[in-house]
């Protein structure tokens, strides 16, 4: 007889499975999906085996509603992947699987193609082209959008139309849309445009053979700096694969900043190329999935997200800028997908290409000690030149809203020569603090250990840790005076300090604030390129990514933070941000400045960074490391906690605690450190503590979270606290 309990796993928060009668009508299969009565829902879940029996009384248990797929959803390798994850982060399979399909899905819609809408213009809408429209701007803007081509509609999202304006113009005739499907391709003969005047050097040649001599599992770190030819290594790399008849894995941190990347894929490649990345609505998303499954797509392009894409035949995997902090998620599931991908690598037994000019200082140190091939490009293929780079030593001098004279005087001069310059401070904002200078109080969000942010343009405090904003006061809370002043500098005031020194020229602040409206940035990022801005201000989000030949003076604010932090990698991420910046600065014709400002001139990490390499400074930091017994020499698990009562959660930790220690095989080389209040103490009204697991090898952490972790979902207090663990965190806070 057929076994009629199925177990199913569901997106819920539980570590555990639902076990379902299976109707003699339906026929569902091991990884396939179904969907089921939960509580009042319907929910899609995975099968993940069939049973004669059930802890539950068989009489009790509901049926299945429907069987969602007739074939399992995954090929094997990519089922244990999943599942695999799901155990070593700690996350309950029901809601990782669920997270590793398309959102439709997830929905229960079916695993085929999707038909897309596209819009195009009629010949009635082509004379009133030239008729034009008055002042219906908005209908005008779909009108020259469809003028130059068909649209689909993410291109009208991207672009903010409305559907109403479609609507109207197809009520009106002027415009007109039909169902695609999505086309069935077949790769061509000819699959590759091969470059024209290129002629490998060494290294790139060493590099593209050692790999595709290979056709088992490997890994290699591609190291080389900005301008040295990687990405033409990555394509060499891929094209005896689609020739072979398998496909490519690209990861990339960040979809909307690196186009030029994406336009050279598809120019020498002449197989579909999918990009995937969270701008795609669901369809489009499902069609992307569908195309690399049933091997339409020869390359997929994606960030995180795209990691666990299936493919009918993978065969090389290459992580972009594999030292990127966007490469780890932070909430739900906490993987790593550069990890993940090399364990996936692993599995299906091909090689993967790490690439960066500042790899991480774990993939580094598996590359020095011989566990990866290194592969290494010194040299640089463009024209390219290296930069000047020069620390201001900014102890006792005025700051001019955190400019010092000297740099003043520098900006001055590079933009007298009709150069840009790019200034980076990571603070975004007016002023990071609101004070009365009669009584030192300070503007403090009252639901976060936190001061507000200033932000001038909207005349608002905000609380960029809860998110809280409120009209700004004139007043202080605590004496009454209206004498408040700004404490500390932020990206807005830097603006404003920089339009007044310099009218003449544009400036621009690419910051989360100023980009929030969708394309914004890539719009901000084209007038740099049009040289429309010559002074750019920006956080982080200025340095991904992009290629601006015309700066040839480059400023990083305020380093000190970085250098005396508490989380030992921040010293790292400014060293990647200071190579990947220097980098990008100025071109043979225009030679470029890097300038960092301190108050730590002699900084023995600061001075091999200006002196010497990336590589030199990584290795003072393996050897720091190694001392202080720190990630690659150890392995972190980091258990956050939060909730009203903080006595609940420090008394919760310390359970915890307790249990990580009762392990047999913790020893004196493992450490719990902690219960610790969080570095922001307490947010949007919690309460937040954490513990810190440290120990010798990754089994060993393994077996310990493993096994503390479903008595730790029994302490009385897990009920009362919120808490999550992240294995390997990035991010300490
Ligand atoms: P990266 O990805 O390391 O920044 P790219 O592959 O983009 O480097 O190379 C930088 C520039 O140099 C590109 O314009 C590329 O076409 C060119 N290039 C790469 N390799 C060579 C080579 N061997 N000879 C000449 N130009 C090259
Ligand atoms: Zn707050
Ligand atoms: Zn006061």
């Amino acid at each position: 007889m057929r076994p009629n309990v199925a177990r199913v796993a569901l997106p819920v928060p539980l570590d555990k499975q639902f076990d379902y009668l299976v109707p003699a009508h339906l026929f569902p299969v091991v990884g396939g999906r179904v969907s089921v009565p939960f509580g009042r829902q319907t929910l899609v879940g995975i099968v993940t085996q069939f049973s004669h029996e059930s802890d539950f009384p068989i009489d009790q248990l509901k049926p299945i509603k429907a069987a969602l797929d007739t074939q399992p959803v995954w090929s094997t390798p990519l089922y244990e992947l999943i599942a695999w994850c799901s155990q070593y982060y700690q996350h309950p399979l029901g809601d990782t699987l669920s997270n590793a399909l398309p959102s439709a899905l997830r929905k229960g819609k079916a695993a085929e193609f999707a038909a897309t809408v596209e819009w195009h213009i009629t010949e009635a809408g082509k004379n009133q082209l030239m008729a034009g429209f008055g002042r219906a701007v908005k209908q005008a803007k779909v009108m020259h959008m469809l003028e130059s081509g068909p649209c689909n509609h993410q291109a009208f999202i991207d672009n903010e139309v409305s559907t109403s304006v479609l609507k109207t113009l197809t009520e009106k005739g002027w415009i007109d849309s039909q169902e695609k499907q999505a086309p069935r391709t077949s790769w061509p003969e000819n699959m590759t445009n091969e470059p024209v005047d290129l002629r490998l050097n060494a290294e790139q040649a060493v590099a593209i053979a050692s790999v595709n001599s290979q056709n088992e599992f490997g890994c290699y770190l591609l190291e080389g700096v900005t301008g040295s030819g990687k990405t033409e290594v990555y394509l060499q790399m891929i094209r005896p694969v689609l020739e072979r008849g398998q496909q490519a894995l690209v990861l990339v941190p960040e979809i909307g900043l690196t186009p030029q990347t994406i336009n050279r894929f598809k120019k020498r490649f002449n197989v579909p190329i999918e990009v995937i990345h969270s701008g795609l609505n669901d369809t489009e998303r499902l069609n992307a999935w569908l195309s690399a499954r049933d091997k339409v797509a020869g390359i997929v392009i994606g960030t995180r997200s795209a990691l666990l894409t299936p493919f009918a035949d993978l065969g090389i995997i290459i992580v972009d800028e594999e030292h990127d902090t966007s490469y780890k998620q932070q909430d739900s599931l906490r993987y790593h997908a550069r990890d993940v991908a090399v364990m996936r690598a692993n599995k299906e037994q091909i090689p993967i290409i790490l690439g960066s000019a500042t790899p991480s200082i774990e993939t580094l140190q598996n590359a020095l000690s011989g566990k990866y091939h290194h592969l290494i490009l010194s040299q640089r293929a463009g024209l390219a030149v290296p930069t000047t780079n020069k620390v201001i030593d900014v102890k006792g001098q005025y700051l001019e809203a955190g400019l010092s004279a000297p740099l003043i005087a520098e900006i001055r001069r590079h933009l007298e020569l009709g150069n840009q310059v790019m200034l980076f401070l990571n603070r975004r904002g007016f002023s990071p603090a609101l004070m009365c200078h009669e009584c030192g109080w300070t503007a403090e969000c009252r639901r976060c250990d936190a001061y507000y942010t200033y932000h001038q343009s909207s005349n608002e405090i905000r609380c960029h840790h809860c998110g809280s904003q409120r009209p700004t006061i004139h007043q202080c809370e605590s004496c009454g005076s209206n004498q408040l002043v700004t404490v500390g500098v932020g990206t807005e005031q830097l603006e404003a300090q920089l339009e007044s020194l310099f009218p003449d020229f544009n400036t621009i602040r690419i910051d989360r604030d100023s980009t929030r409206r969708k394309g914004s940035l890539e719009s901000a990022l084209d007038a740099i390129k049009k040289n429309e801005y010559q002074i750019l201000i920006g956080t982080q989000m200025l340095a991904k990514g992009h290629h601006f030949p015309n700066v040839t003076l480059v400023a990083l604010l305020d380093v000190d933070g970085s250098l005396y932090s508490s989380d030992f990698r921040a010293s790292e991420r400014l060293a990647q941000l200071f190579i990947q910046v220097a980098g990008r600065a100025g071109r043979a014709s225009k030679p470029g400045e890097v300038l960092l400002q301190t108050h730590h001139p002699d900084h023995p990490l600061l001075q091999s960074l200006l002196h010497k390499d990336y590589r030199h400074f990584a290795e003072t930091v393996i050897e720091e490391r190694k001392m202080a017994r720190l990630p690659p020499f150890s392995f972190l698990t980091l258990i956050r906690a939060e909730a009203n009562n903080s006595h609940d959660v420090e008394t919760f930790l310390r359970q915890v605690r307790h249990s990580l220690e009762a392990h047999p095989l913790f020893d004196h080389q493992s450490m719990v450190l902690g219960p610790t209040p969080a570095p922001i103490a307490k947010r949007a009204g919690k309460s937040r503590w954490q513990l810190m697991l440290q120990v010798p090898t990754r089994s060993l952490m393994q077996k310990i979270v493993t096994s503390a972790k479903p008595v730790i979902s029994q302490l009385p207090l897990a009920k009362k606290v919120r808490w999550s663990m992240d294995i390997e965190p990035q991010d300490l806070s």
